[in-house]
């Protein structure tokens, strides 16, 4: 029989994976827990966790609410959020990302030193405009932080003044350098330019390790939601790797034809992907190679 392997590397953050532990021991208890925004972007984990009790809610929904509990999940929020929770007795319970407060603290830092030192710098946000960990970020500028999404965005910027970047934490590394080139470049007179690197590694790792996880096995069962945008690009990888490679939502998807009994198989999938789904396309090709022998 040929081996099955689940890629450990794949699957959910450690921010999400402590965002969900946080949500279901407070699910224990028993009581109501509200949830500011989508847990995770997986309809199917979040249906999971919503059967124990879970009510997602959106920031509208959050401000009409009083002497309730709220997770805030791994994106992080803006100052704002928790204001409205001391204003209306909302306990918080906090499973924004260590990462992420990190780098709210960091630009909140240079927010006040520069503001302090009347000077005029830009505060720019390498990031995805309207996004919930940008809107985390920006929140602690008073929204003065200026965001670029992309490098065609960047005749917006002033260079005769100074200029401090930072980036979400889940954009590309290629694209980050892009930018601070660009920026670099443009620079006037005695302007000042820094930057932060602030790219979270569990997810920019992303691609090399899939790549090398699906060059091992004859075949590769990727696992991600329709949805997700991180789970294209990385089946588009690893399909490029290795050309048996599949996506799935679920084990029913599976197609029984294109697996040999021989086969080395691989499962892997998007940030995205509880580790539960894994293990159960795991179990179901299990099967399915024990009906062939
Ligand atoms: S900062 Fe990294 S670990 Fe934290 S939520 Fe974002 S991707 Fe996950």
């Amino acid at each position: 029989m040929g081996q099955i392997e689940i890629d450990n590397k794949s699957g959910f953050c450690f921010g999400v994976v402590n965002a969900i532990k946080k949500a279901e021991e407070e699910l224990k208890k028993g009581e109501v827990l509200y949830c500011l925004g989508d847990i995770v972007h997986n309809n199917i984990e979040v249906e999971r966790l919503e059967k124990m009790g879970l009510r997602t809610i959106n920031h509208e929904e959050f401000s009409q609410l009083r002497n309730v509990k709220v997770l805030l999940r791994a994106h992080g929020e803006p100052p704002s959020t928790y204001e409205i929770a001391k204003q209306n007795n909302i306990e918080i319970i906090d499973a924004s990302c260590p990462v992420v407060l990190r780098l709210q603290k960091k630009i909140k830092d240079k927010y006040e030193h520069e503001h302090d030192l009347s000077e005029d710098t830009q505060i720019v946000i390498y990031g995805k405009r309207g996004h919930a960990e940008v809107n985390g970020l920006i929140g602690q500028t008073y929204s003065k932080a200026i965001v670029i999404e992309a490098k065609g965005e960047l005749e917006i910027l002033d260079y005769t003044k100074n200029i401090c970047l930072f980036s979400q934490t889940t954009k590309p590394l290629d694209g980050f350098q892009e930018i601070i080139d660009i920026i670099q470049s443009r620079m006037i007179g005695n302007a000042r330019f820094e930057y932060y690197d602030t790219i979270c590694r569990q997810v920019s790792n992303r691609i090399p390790n899939i790549i090398d996880f699906a060059t091992k096995h004859d075949i590769i069962f990727f696992v991600a939601g329709k949805k997700s945008s991180n789970g294209k690009v990385l089946f588009e990888e690893c399909r490029r790797t290795n050309p048996r490679t599949y996506f799935i939502t679920t084990p029913n998807d599976i197609d029984y034809t294109v697996i040999n009994k021989t086969d080395s198989v691989g499962i892997c999938g998007a940030t995205s992907t509880p580790m539960w789904q894994m293990e159960e396309v795991e179990m179901t090709i299990v099967k399915i190679i024990s009906q062939l022998r």
